[in-house]
């Protein structure tokens, strides 16, 4: 017999499909590149947030290997348990001394950084600010928290302003942003909301997961690029940087706080050393490199022009994210399979991912692009989009 459990999950399932929403795992044979073989087929990795290609680097393997041979390959236990060590300390002075904050906390990823650290400052009688396409686990973290959430329209700072006068009289109020939106590529205004802040006496959370090791002249992130001062960065370890974990920078009394109130942080267990070791031997690569950064720049400017030649609407933004909007998510869907048959990779990005309607093809940038990798991505994306009437 079947179990009513299977036959709904079964029935929720076939909704999935019908409506273009269902996800599968794409299985990947070889290492994260600019080319990678997947289920068999050689393509070009055009949607991976490998921006720097750090995640091969020889150095970063080397330096996991020697710190996993002295110290293993799990942590064993949670940080303020059994699971902390040097590398761990040493990695969270690396990180405020390259985001130039006092201290630096280190999760276990960027999602558990954001839920941990909303849920653990944002409290009963506070107000949260968030913007409406922020990441999903910015609205996690705000949905864990006990404070109120007022979601305003994206980058808009007059609806911001609004928001914040009708906050008035709560105790706390944070405003919450993605620095980079992750699947549109803009920026959020930080110098205005810096100001409106200021005005209304509330604290600044931004989330620097794309911004890190891309914006600013030394890759700091978003504070480098804009010139502007916040009350917390958050950041992950797995995009730019290449490893794994999350981060979130500030001041001494806030991170000593985030230590004792963030559960993501005390209830999780600890990032591998080896793992940790890596991480900084990345952001030592980034800070002494700047060919890496010069690379990536070049290439995004290259990208964004060539696809504007064909007849693709893209937005100029200084971040390797490049959203290629089709609509619909079936459409989309087609899109990307059309793509993979031309040899490039690049999922389709649907609902909850992004809004209804809005599905989308998103394109990311690596330093280690090559201007014919760059040529068989538009041709590509020319022959897909005549193909099926985008452009
Ligand atoms: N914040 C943003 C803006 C992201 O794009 C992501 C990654 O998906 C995260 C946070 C989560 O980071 P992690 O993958 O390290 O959990």
């Amino acid at each position: 017999m079947i179990k009513p459990a299977y036959r709904w999950a079964d029935q929720q399932i076939n909704d999935l499909k019908k409506s273009g929403l269902y996800r599968h795992l794409r299985t990947s044979e070889s290492g994260p590149a600019s080319t990678v073989e997947i289920e068999g087929k050689e393509m070009l990795m055009v949607s991976s947030n490998n921006y720097l290609g750090l995640a091969a680097d020889q150095r970063l393997i080397m330096e996991a290997s020697k710190v996993m041979q002295q110290f293993g390959v799990g942590s064993t236990g949670s940080r303020l348990t059994t699971g902390n060590s040097t590398w761990h300390e040493k990695l969270e002075k690396r990180i405020a001394a390259f985001k130039k904050e006092e201290a630096a906390i280190v999760f276990s990823s960027g999602y558990l950084a954001n839920v941990g650290v909303i849920s653990a400052l944002a409290q009963d009688g506070d107000i949260i600010l968030s913007d409406e396409l922020n990441h999903a686990s910015l609205i996690d973290g705000c949905r864990l928290s006990k404070a109120k959430t007022m979601v305003y329209r994206h980058v808009d700072m007059n609806d911001l302003k609004k928001k914040l006068q009708l906050a008035r009289n709560n105790q706390n109020k944070f405003i919450v942003t993605d620095s980079v939106f992750s699947m549109d590529g803009n920026l959020a205004p930080l110098p205005e909301i810096k100001e409106l802040a200021d005005e209304y006496n509330a604290f600044i959370i931004v989330d620097d997961a794309h911004a890190t090791g891309v914006l600013g002249e030394n890759g700091r992130g978003s504070t480098e690029h804009f010139h502007v001062d916040v009350d917390i960065t958050i950041g992950t370890l797995s995009k730019t940087i290449g490893t794994e974990g999350g981060f979130a920078a500030g001041s001494f009394p806030i991170i000593e706080l985030l230590r004792n109130k963030a559960r993501s942080f005390i209830f999780q267990t600890a990032l591998p050393p080896g793992m940790v070791a890596a991480a900084i031997k990345s952001i030592d690569i980034i800070e002494q490199e700047k060919s890496l950064l010069y690379s990536l720049r070049t290439n995004i400017k290259k990208l964004q022009k060539q696809l504007a030649e064909i007849g693709f609407v893209t937005m100029p933004t200084p971040t390797p994210i490049i959203p290629v909007l089709i609509g619909e998510a079936q459409k989309t869907v087609a899109f990307s399979k059309q793509l993979e048959r031309e040899g490039v990779f690049a999922p389709a990005i649907r609902p909850p991912t992004v809004p209804e309607g809005k599905s989308r093809i998103r394109l990311t940038v690596m330093a280690s692009h090559t201007d014919n990798d760059i040529q068989q991505v538009c041709q590509a994306f020319y022959t897909t989009g005549k193909n099926m009437g985008v452009i």
